[in-house]
C-alpha cells in the first residue's frame, strides 16, 4: 500500500525537507499534498483521501491547533491520523494535542530516523510486515 501524505507548514523550505526525508525513509508514498496553513489543509481534506497528516502549529491564517480542533470535529476527518511537527516547545500545549488524539509529535529539526518511527506508529505498520 502506498500513501496519500498532507504537509502542512507555512515554511516551504520546512515542507520540503520533510518530502526529502520522506523520500530517505523509504516509506511508500502515493501523493504529496502541501499546504501552507490550516485553512487550505482542510480544503485538501476534504477534497481528497488522506493517509497521514503532518501539521505544523505555527502558521498564518489559521494554525495547527484550530486546523485539528476541526479535523477532529468533522465525521470523516477525525479518523486521519495527524502528526504534529513543530518547534512548538510547550509540553502542555503538546499533550493537550495528544489527549485529543493526535498520532505523535516530531520536533524540527528531526531524523530521518525518527519520521520513519513516527510514521510506522501512526499508520500502525508492523516492522515484521516490511
Ligand atoms: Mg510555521
Amino acid at each position: 500500500m502506498a500513501y496519500n501524505i498532507l504537509i502542512v507548514d507555512d515554511s516551504s523550505i520546512i515542507r520540503a525537507v520533510v518530502i526529502k526525508t520522506l523520500e530517505l525513509t523509504g516509506v511508500p508514498v502515493n501523493k504529496i499534498f502541501q499546504a501552507e496553513n490550516g485553512k487550505v489543509g482542510l480544503e485538501v481534506l476534504h477534497n481528497n483521501w488522506i493517509d497521514l497528516a503532518f501539521v505544523d502549529i505555527n502558521m498564518p491564517v489559521m494554525g495547527g491547533v484550530a486546523m485539528i480542533e476541526e479535523m477532529f470535529k468533522d465525521d470523516l476527518l477525525h479518523t486521519v491520523p495527524v502528526v504534529v511537527v513543530s518547534t512548538e516547545g510547550s509540553k502542555t500545549r503538546i499533550n493537550e494535542l495528544i489527549e485529543k488524539g493526535i498520532k505523535g509529535y516530531l520536533r524540527k529539526p528531526f531524523q530521518p530516523e525518527a519520521l520513519r518511527d513516527i510514521i510506522d506508529q501512526s499508520l500502525g505498520v508492523q516492522k515484521d510486515e516490511e
